[in-house]
């Protein structure tokens, strides 16, 4: 029976080929992440970061908050090696919570400035976001702007557009402003702006561009990725309402622009920790700088990197040096406060 010996002999070598194949040493290196992100956001840089290193990465995306809620209830067993999420306040949450681990890198260090880095290395930004006053080109005249404190003046009564106390963007911008004036200073203004509401609270970012540019009021604070996305944006009334407002750097002779981040840390329980490190690595490239200006309308985080023409079209500013860590110590205050002042 010579035909059947060779299934005999095949088998064993087969189960030994599917064992290699399938063994944790031999399996292609991978690095699993989770992103707050929208995945045409993060997608095309992690696909490059493949070509240029030969590491898978798989992709999961979420919600900035459940996708921290996920990683605490998976604990040691989460597949999580990278959490990429916004906002300095939700990277010092994810710290607090215990779900990242500490890393430093020299390429680190070198790229991403001092400032916008958590200083024990639980989370790096990798974007910059300015949150600017942008007002109605046709109603107010710039040399009426000066300060964010100003906005609380009488001067702005009923013609203030602004989103709710629930988006980290104010909260972290109410955190800056506790860092530099204190709680009783922040809490008088916070009253102060709050008095000089349009509208109740309603809506997102784009949406106060949008309620400025149609009148229903004069000045509101929103993120430059907005605006930048609006300007450019493949639909017509968004452009049109974009044409509306202009950007007004405040606080120039100050305490400069409030500034945040988009950033990411390594998971406290990753399994592929150097992947992740190297992922980061990549993420504070000039390759990966470039894209986030180009097609994020993000300011790079990386200086060596100048921004989109866009953003470069509004001009400089002087942005806070305040190291945005604080931001996330200072959020429950911020919270506390946005509440009593009746910010809703
Ligand atoms: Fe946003």
């Amino acid at each position: 029976m010579p035909k059947l010996s060779k299934p005999h002999v095949l088998l064993p070598v087969l189960c030994l080929l599917v064992g290699l194949l399938t063994s944790p040493l031999l399996a292609a290196e991978e690095v699993n992440v989770y992103s707050a992100r929208k995945e045409d956001l993060i997608k095309p840089l992690l696909d490059d970061f493949n070509k240029q290193t030969g590491i898978t990465v798989n992709l999961v995306t979420g919600k900035e908050e459940a996708l921290l809620q996920r990683l605490q209830s998976e604990g040691v067993n989460t597949p999580a090696d990278v959490l990429l999420t916004s906002d300095a306040g939700r990277l010092a949450a994810a710290r607090q919570a215990g779900v990242l681990q500490a890393v430093q890198s020299e390429a680190l260090a070198k790229h991403i400035p001092a400032a916008y880095r958590d200083p024990e290395g639980y989370w790096y930004g990798l974007s910059i976001r300015a949150r600017p006053i942008i007002y109605a080109k046709d109603r107010v005249k710039p040399a009426r702007l000066s300060t964010y404190e100003d906005l609380a003046a009488p001067q702005w009564r009923d013609k203030i557009c602004v989103r709710s106390s629930d988006s980290i963007y104010n909260q972290s911008l109410v955190a800056g402003m506790i860092a530099h004036h204190g709680e009783a200073k922040t809490e008088a203004w916070a009253k102060g702006l709050v008095a000089n509401f349009a509208r109740p609270p309603k809506g997102g970012d784009r949406d106060q561009i949008k309620a400025v540019a149609a009148g229903e009021c004069d000045v509101t604070l929103a993120n430059t990725y907005y605006l930048g996305g609006m300007v450019n944006s493949p639909d017509p009334a968004e452009q049109a309402a974009a044409a509306k407002v202009v950007v007004f750097w405040p606080d120039a002779k100050t305490t400069g622009v409030h500034v945040n981040v988009s950033g990411a840390g390594v998971t406290a329980h990753a399994h592929n920790r150097d992947n992740a490190l190297k992922l980061l690595e990549f993420l504070a490239s000039d390759l990966a700088q470039r894209w986030y200006a180009d097609v994020n309308n993000e300011y790079p985080v990386n200086p060596a990197i100048p921004p989109s023409a866009t953003l470069e079209s509004w001009g400089t500013f002087k942005a806070d040096t305040l190291n945005v860590a604080k931001l996330g110590e200072l959020n429950a205050a911020a919270v506390r406060l946005m509440d009593r002042a009746g910010w809703k």
